[in-house]
Protein backbone atom coordinates (compact mmCIF):
# COMPACT_ATOMS: atom_id res chain seq x y z
CA UNK A 1 0.00 0.00 0.00
CA UNK A 2 0.88 3.67 -0.51
CA UNK A 3 3.12 5.26 1.88
CA UNK A 4 0.87 8.26 2.45
CA UNK A 5 -2.80 7.51 3.95
CA UNK A 6 -5.66 9.97 4.31
CA UNK A 7 -8.19 8.86 7.28
CA UNK A 8 -11.20 10.91 7.88
CA UNK A 9 -14.42 10.27 8.78
CA UNK A 10 -16.00 12.45 6.63
CA UNK A 11 -15.07 11.64 3.11
CA UNK A 12 -16.08 15.62 1.67
CA UNK A 13 -13.58 16.60 4.23
CA UNK A 14 -10.59 14.51 2.04
CA UNK A 15 -10.84 17.18 -0.75
CA UNK A 16 -9.33 19.53 1.77
CA UNK A 17 -6.13 17.41 1.94
CA UNK A 18 -5.90 16.13 -1.28
CA UNK A 19 -3.47 18.34 -2.78
CA UNK A 20 -1.04 18.10 -0.16
CA UNK A 21 -1.62 14.12 0.30
CA UNK A 22 -0.78 14.06 -3.31
CA UNK A 23 2.40 16.20 -3.07
CA UNK A 24 3.72 13.95 -0.10
CA UNK A 25 3.20 10.66 -1.70
CA UNK A 26 4.45 12.39 -4.88
CA UNK A 27 7.73 12.11 -3.09
CA UNK A 28 7.74 8.98 -2.39
CA UNK A 29 6.67 8.32 -6.26
CA UNK A 30 3.05 7.29 -5.16
CA UNK A 31 -0.57 8.28 -4.86
CA UNK A 32 -2.06 8.18 -1.62
CA UNK A 33 -4.29 5.92 -0.31
CA UNK A 34 -8.07 6.70 1.86
CA UNK A 35 -8.82 4.96 4.35
CA UNK A 36 -12.66 5.66 5.28
CA UNK A 37 -14.89 3.73 8.02
CA UNK A 38 -17.21 1.87 5.69
CA UNK A 39 -21.11 2.98 4.32
CA UNK A 40 -19.88 6.71 3.92
CA UNK A 41 -20.75 8.01 0.29
CA UNK A 42 -17.98 8.45 -1.80
CA UNK A 43 -19.63 10.30 -4.57
CA UNK A 44 -17.44 13.19 -6.38
CA UNK A 45 -14.32 11.84 -4.01
CA UNK A 46 -13.71 8.17 -4.77
CA UNK A 47 -12.64 9.87 -8.66
CA UNK A 48 -9.54 12.21 -7.13
CA UNK A 49 -6.72 9.77 -8.02
CA UNK A 50 -6.27 7.57 -4.67
CA UNK A 51 -4.01 4.71 -5.23
CA UNK A 52 -6.47 3.00 -3.19
CA UNK A 53 -9.56 3.28 -0.86
CA UNK A 54 -9.49 1.16 2.38
CA UNK A 55 -13.35 1.04 3.91
CA UNK A 56 -12.58 -0.13 7.80
CA UNK A 57 -15.28 -2.20 8.97
CA UNK A 58 -17.39 -2.86 12.36
CA UNK A 59 -16.43 0.73 13.80
CA UNK A 60 -18.80 2.49 15.81
CA UNK A 61 -20.20 5.56 13.87
CA UNK A 62 -18.32 9.28 15.65
CA UNK A 63 -16.41 6.80 17.67
CA UNK A 64 -12.89 8.61 17.39
CA UNK A 65 -10.41 6.02 19.59
CA UNK A 66 -11.94 3.36 17.79
CA UNK A 67 -10.95 5.07 14.41
CA UNK A 68 -7.72 5.80 15.82
CA UNK A 69 -7.58 2.26 16.73
CA UNK A 70 -8.24 0.44 13.74
CA UNK A 71 -5.94 2.87 11.41
CA UNK A 72 -2.97 2.37 14.16
CA UNK A 73 -3.24 -1.43 13.93
CA UNK A 74 -3.33 -1.14 9.75
CA UNK A 75 -0.11 0.83 10.37
CA UNK A 76 1.47 -2.01 12.29
CA UNK A 77 1.18 -4.68 9.71
CA UNK A 78 1.48 -1.31 6.12
CA UNK A 79 3.99 0.30 7.52
CA UNK A 80 3.22 3.93 5.96
CA UNK A 81 5.15 7.25 6.73
CA UNK A 82 2.60 9.87 6.65
CA UNK A 83 -0.79 9.37 7.63
CA UNK A 84 -3.32 12.71 7.10
CA UNK A 85 -6.15 13.41 8.53
CA UNK A 86 -8.53 16.30 7.50
CA UNK A 87 -8.93 19.14 10.45
CA UNK A 88 -12.24 18.34 11.59
CA UNK A 89 -13.22 18.80 15.39
CA UNK A 90 -13.57 14.58 15.02
CA UNK A 91 -10.45 14.45 13.57
CA UNK A 92 -8.29 16.62 15.46
CA UNK A 93 -8.67 13.89 18.47
CA UNK A 94 -8.59 11.14 15.81
CA UNK A 95 -5.34 11.87 14.76
CA UNK A 96 -3.60 12.27 18.11
CA UNK A 97 -4.92 9.08 18.88
CA UNK A 98 -3.82 7.40 16.04
CA UNK A 99 0.06 8.79 16.52
CA UNK A 100 -0.44 7.88 20.67
CA UNK A 101 -1.01 4.57 19.74
CA UNK A 102 0.99 3.72 17.15
CA UNK A 103 3.98 6.05 18.61
CA UNK A 104 3.93 7.90 15.40
CA UNK A 105 4.95 11.67 15.63
CA UNK A 106 2.51 14.52 15.58
CA UNK A 107 2.04 17.44 13.28
CA UNK A 108 -1.01 18.92 14.29
CA UNK A 109 -1.76 22.01 11.54
CA UNK A 110 0.76 21.57 9.20
CA UNK A 111 1.29 23.76 6.44
CA UNK A 112 3.65 21.49 5.09
CA UNK A 113 5.34 17.92 5.06
CA UNK A 114 8.83 17.53 3.69
CA UNK A 115 11.68 14.35 3.69
CA UNK A 116 15.25 15.37 4.33
CA UNK A 117 16.61 11.80 3.00
CA UNK A 118 14.90 9.34 5.64
CA UNK A 119 13.77 12.06 7.84
CA UNK A 120 10.20 13.71 8.07
CA UNK A 121 10.20 17.54 8.59
CA UNK A 122 6.94 19.48 8.54
CA UNK A 123 5.92 23.52 9.08
CA UNK A 124 3.27 24.87 11.13
CA UNK A 125 2.61 28.35 11.73
CA UNK A 126 3.25 29.37 15.42
CA UNK A 127 2.51 32.52 18.10
CA UNK A 128 -1.32 33.07 16.40
CA UNK A 129 0.17 32.70 13.34
CA UNK A 130 3.13 35.44 12.28
CA UNK A 131 6.17 32.40 12.50
CA UNK A 132 6.63 29.41 10.85
CA UNK A 133 8.66 26.95 12.22
CA UNK A 134 10.40 23.68 11.01
CA UNK A 135 10.01 20.90 12.96
CA UNK A 136 12.14 17.22 12.61
CA UNK A 137 9.75 14.09 13.14
CA UNK A 138 11.65 11.97 15.88
CA UNK A 139 9.64 8.84 14.88
CA UNK A 140 10.07 7.33 11.51
CA UNK A 141 6.33 7.82 10.79
CA UNK A 142 4.02 10.99 10.97
CA UNK A 143 0.26 11.93 11.61
CA UNK A 144 -0.59 15.06 10.40
CA UNK A 145 -3.69 17.14 10.17
CA UNK A 146 -4.19 19.64 7.79
CA UNK A 147 -7.05 23.04 8.31
CA UNK A 148 -9.71 22.78 5.94
CA UNK A 149 -10.12 25.09 3.37
CA UNK A 150 -6.35 25.94 3.00
CA UNK A 151 -5.79 24.13 -0.33
CA UNK A 152 -8.24 23.93 -3.17
CA UNK A 153 -8.98 20.21 -4.24
CA UNK A 154 -6.99 19.15 -7.82
CA UNK A 155 -10.02 17.79 -10.24
CA UNK A 156 -11.67 14.60 -10.46
CA UNK A 157 -12.16 12.20 -13.21
CA UNK A 158 -9.64 9.89 -12.92
CA UNK A 159 -9.86 6.39 -12.56
CA UNK A 160 -11.39 5.07 -9.49
CA UNK A 161 -10.19 2.11 -7.57
CA UNK A 162 -11.66 -0.84 -5.71
CA UNK A 163 -13.21 -0.14 -2.62
CA UNK A 164 -11.48 -3.14 -0.12
CA UNK A 165 -13.26 -3.50 3.15
CA UNK A 166 -11.09 -4.10 5.67
CA UNK A 167 -12.44 -5.76 9.56
CA UNK A 168 -9.39 -4.75 11.79
CA UNK A 169 -9.63 -5.75 15.68
CA UNK A 170 -9.88 -2.48 17.69
CA UNK A 171 -9.68 -0.78 21.50
CA UNK A 172 -13.82 -0.03 22.40
CA UNK A 173 -13.90 3.57 23.23
CA UNK A 174 -14.29 4.19 26.39
CA UNK A 175 -17.04 6.68 25.56
CA UNK A 176 -19.64 6.51 23.14
CA UNK A 177 -21.93 9.35 21.65
CA UNK A 178 -25.35 10.14 23.35
CA UNK A 179 -26.46 12.48 21.13
CA UNK A 180 -26.13 15.20 17.95
CA UNK A 181 -27.77 18.09 17.75
CA UNK A 182 -27.43 20.91 15.27
CA UNK A 183 -25.66 24.10 17.26
CA UNK A 184 -27.53 27.26 17.56
CA UNK A 185 -26.85 29.76 15.75
CA UNK A 186 -27.78 33.78 15.66
CA UNK A 187 -27.28 34.16 12.11
CA UNK A 188 -25.08 37.03 13.03
CA UNK A 189 -21.78 37.53 10.20
CA UNK A 190 -19.30 39.70 12.34
CA UNK A 191 -17.24 39.45 9.06
CA UNK A 192 -19.40 41.97 7.06
CA UNK A 193 -20.06 44.64 10.28
CA UNK A 194 -19.10 48.05 9.71
CA UNK A 195 -18.93 48.42 13.86
CA UNK A 196 -18.12 46.12 16.86
CA UNK A 197 -19.22 46.35 20.11
CA UNK A 198 -16.64 43.88 21.83
CA UNK A 199 -17.10 42.62 25.62
CA UNK A 200 -15.19 40.49 27.73
CA UNK A 201 -14.88 39.40 31.27
CA UNK A 202 -14.91 42.73 32.55
CA UNK A 203 -18.55 42.05 32.61
CA UNK A 204 -19.71 41.13 35.91
CA UNK A 205 -23.10 39.21 34.93
CA UNK A 206 -25.21 38.26 31.78
CA UNK A 207 -27.88 40.81 32.58
CA UNK A 208 -25.33 43.58 31.77
CA UNK A 209 -25.37 42.32 28.18
CA UNK A 210 -28.59 44.58 28.05
CA UNK A 211 -26.62 47.40 29.18
CA UNK A 212 -23.80 47.05 26.00
CA UNK A 213 -26.43 45.75 23.82
CA UNK A 214 -28.55 48.91 24.03
CA UNK A 215 -24.80 50.75 23.33
CA UNK A 216 -24.53 48.78 20.25
CA UNK A 217 -28.18 49.52 19.07
CA UNK A 218 -27.28 53.30 19.32
CA UNK A 219 -24.35 53.13 17.51
CA UNK A 220 -26.15 50.89 14.99
CA UNK A 221 -23.23 47.76 15.79
CA UNK A 222 -22.80 44.26 16.24
CA UNK A 223 -22.43 42.76 19.25
CA UNK A 224 -19.00 40.58 19.65
CA UNK A 225 -17.07 39.06 22.30
CA UNK A 226 -14.14 37.54 23.80
CA UNK A 227 -13.87 33.46 24.14
CA UNK A 228 -14.25 33.59 27.52
CA UNK A 229 -18.46 34.91 26.74
CA UNK A 230 -18.93 32.33 24.12
CA UNK A 231 -17.10 28.92 25.97
CA UNK A 232 -16.55 29.67 28.77
CA UNK A 233 -19.84 31.16 30.45
CA UNK A 234 -21.90 30.76 27.11
CA UNK A 235 -23.84 34.00 27.35
CA UNK A 236 -23.39 34.45 23.45
CA UNK A 237 -22.88 32.20 20.47
CA UNK A 238 -19.82 31.21 18.86
CA UNK A 239 -20.07 33.33 15.82
CA UNK A 240 -20.08 36.13 18.14
CA UNK A 241 -16.19 35.48 19.09
CA UNK A 242 -13.90 37.58 17.61
CA UNK A 243 -10.22 36.12 17.59
CA UNK A 244 -7.81 32.90 16.60
CA UNK A 245 -10.55 30.10 16.91
CA UNK A 246 -13.45 33.28 16.09
CA UNK A 247 -13.86 35.01 13.30
CA UNK A 248 -11.49 37.47 11.71
CA UNK A 249 -13.37 41.44 11.76
CA UNK A 250 -12.24 43.82 10.16
CA UNK A 251 -15.15 46.68 10.75
CA UNK A 252 -14.39 50.81 10.79
CA UNK A 253 -14.56 50.81 14.62
CA UNK A 254 -13.91 48.12 17.02
CA UNK A 255 -14.92 49.07 21.04
CA UNK A 256 -12.97 46.40 22.88
CA UNK A 257 -15.29 46.89 26.23
CA UNK A 258 -13.55 44.43 29.61
CA UNK A 259 -11.26 42.42 27.46
CA UNK A 260 -7.75 42.06 28.32
CA UNK A 261 -6.15 42.38 24.67
CA UNK A 262 -4.83 38.42 24.93
CA UNK A 263 -3.26 38.06 21.14
CA UNK A 264 -5.64 35.37 20.37
CA UNK A 265 -8.24 38.11 20.55
CA UNK A 266 -6.16 40.95 18.75
CA UNK A 267 -5.67 38.35 15.82
CA UNK A 268 -9.55 38.66 14.95
CA UNK A 269 -9.91 42.82 15.35
CA UNK A 270 -6.36 43.79 13.87
CA UNK A 271 -7.56 44.69 10.84
CA UNK A 272 -9.94 47.14 12.38
CA UNK A 273 -9.51 50.85 10.93
CA UNK A 274 -10.25 52.40 14.30
CA UNK A 275 -10.13 51.02 18.09
CA UNK A 276 -11.37 52.08 21.06
CA UNK A 277 -10.53 49.93 24.52
CA UNK A 278 -12.62 50.27 27.47
CA UNK A 279 -10.90 49.13 30.66
CA UNK A 280 -9.65 49.76 33.96
CA UNK A 281 -6.37 48.72 33.94
CA UNK A 282 -3.85 50.39 32.99
CA UNK A 283 -1.33 48.04 32.23
CA UNK A 284 -3.53 45.94 30.07
CA UNK A 285 -2.52 44.79 26.94
CA UNK A 286 -5.45 45.83 24.97
CA UNK A 287 -4.39 49.37 25.23
CA UNK A 288 -1.16 49.24 23.17
CA UNK A 289 -3.74 48.23 20.12
CA UNK A 290 -6.25 51.04 20.70
CA UNK A 291 -6.45 54.11 18.85
CA UNK A 292 -8.19 55.63 21.80
CA UNK A 293 -8.17 54.15 24.89
CA UNK A 294 -10.63 54.94 28.43
CA UNK A 295 -9.00 53.91 31.49
CA UNK A 296 -12.04 53.33 33.68
CA UNK A 297 -15.13 51.02 34.81
CA UNK A 298 -17.07 50.25 32.11
CA UNK A 299 -19.62 50.49 34.67
CA UNK A 300 -19.78 54.30 34.76
CA UNK A 301 -18.45 55.03 30.99
CA UNK A 302 -20.88 52.39 29.55
CA UNK A 303 -23.75 54.13 30.61
CA UNK A 304 -22.22 57.35 30.31
CA UNK A 305 -21.56 56.88 26.37
CA UNK A 306 -25.46 55.55 25.98
CA UNK A 307 -26.78 58.38 27.94
CA UNK A 308 -24.34 61.18 25.68
CA UNK A 309 -25.16 59.38 22.38
CA UNK A 310 -29.32 59.65 23.22
CA UNK A 311 -28.72 63.35 24.41
CA UNK A 312 -27.24 63.85 21.02
CA UNK A 313 -29.89 61.74 19.12
CA UNK A 314 -32.39 63.44 20.19
CA UNK A 315 -31.61 66.93 19.70
P1 LIG B 1 -9.55 38.61 30.62
O1 LIG B 1 -8.24 38.31 30.01
O2 LIG B 1 -9.86 38.02 31.94
O3 LIG B 1 -9.67 40.19 30.70
C1 LIG B 1 -10.72 40.85 31.31
C2 LIG B 1 -10.35 42.32 31.30
O4 LIG B 1 -11.45 43.07 31.80
C3 LIG B 1 -9.15 42.67 32.20
O5 LIG B 1 -8.15 43.31 31.43
C4 LIG B 1 -9.73 43.61 33.25
O6 LIG B 1 -8.83 44.67 33.59
C5 LIG B 1 -10.94 44.16 32.55
N1 LIG B 1 -12.01 44.56 33.47
C6 LIG B 1 -12.52 43.85 34.52
N2 LIG B 1 -13.50 44.54 35.10
C7 LIG B 1 -13.64 45.70 34.41
C8 LIG B 1 -14.49 46.83 34.54
N3 LIG B 1 -15.45 46.88 35.48
N4 LIG B 1 -14.31 47.86 33.68
C9 LIG B 1 -13.36 47.83 32.73
N5 LIG B 1 -12.51 46.79 32.56
C10 LIG B 1 -12.66 45.72 33.39
N6 LIG B 1 -9.87 34.50 23.05
C11 LIG B 1 -10.66 35.21 22.23
O7 LIG B 1 -11.20 36.25 22.64
N7 LIG B 1 -10.90 34.77 20.96
C12 LIG B 1 -10.36 33.66 20.45
O8 LIG B 1 -10.64 33.30 19.31
C13 LIG B 1 -9.49 32.89 21.29
N8 LIG B 1 -8.89 31.78 20.83
C14 LIG B 1 -8.03 31.12 21.65
C15 LIG B 1 -7.36 30.01 21.14
C16 LIG B 1 -6.47 29.35 21.94
C17 LIG B 1 -5.74 28.17 21.37
C18 LIG B 1 -6.24 29.78 23.25
C19 LIG B 1 -5.26 29.07 24.13
C20 LIG B 1 -6.91 30.87 23.76
C21 LIG B 1 -7.81 31.55 22.97
N9 LIG B 1 -8.50 32.65 23.45
C22 LIG B 1 -9.29 33.35 22.61
C23 LIG B 1 -8.48 33.02 24.88
C24 LIG B 1 -7.53 34.18 25.15
O9 LIG B 1 -6.24 33.68 25.37
C25 LIG B 1 -7.98 34.94 26.42
O10 LIG B 1 -8.11 34.04 27.48
C26 LIG B 1 -9.29 35.68 26.25
O11 LIG B 1 -9.28 36.45 25.07
C27 LIG B 1 -9.47 36.61 27.46
O12 LIG B 1 -10.73 37.18 27.39
P2 LIG B 1 -11.02 38.54 28.12
O13 LIG B 1 -10.09 39.58 27.62
O14 LIG B 1 -12.48 38.77 28.00
O15 LIG B 1 -10.75 38.17 29.65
Amino acid sequence: MSKVWVFTEEPKAALHVLSPAINTASKFGEKPALMVPSGKELDGIADRGWSKIIALKGLNDGASFEYASAVATLMKKEEPKIVIVPGTKLGKEVAAFIAALSGAAYAPEALDIMLDGEVIKYARSILGGGVIATYKAKAPFLVATYQLYQYPPPEGGHTIPEVTEIEVSVERSKVSRVEVRPLEKSGVDLRKADRIIAVGRGLAKREDLAVIEELAGLLKAEVGCSRILTEDYKWLPSERQVGLTGVIVSPRLYVAIGISGQIQHVIGFNKSKIVVAINKDKNAPIHQYADYSIVDDLYKIVPALISYLKKTSSQ
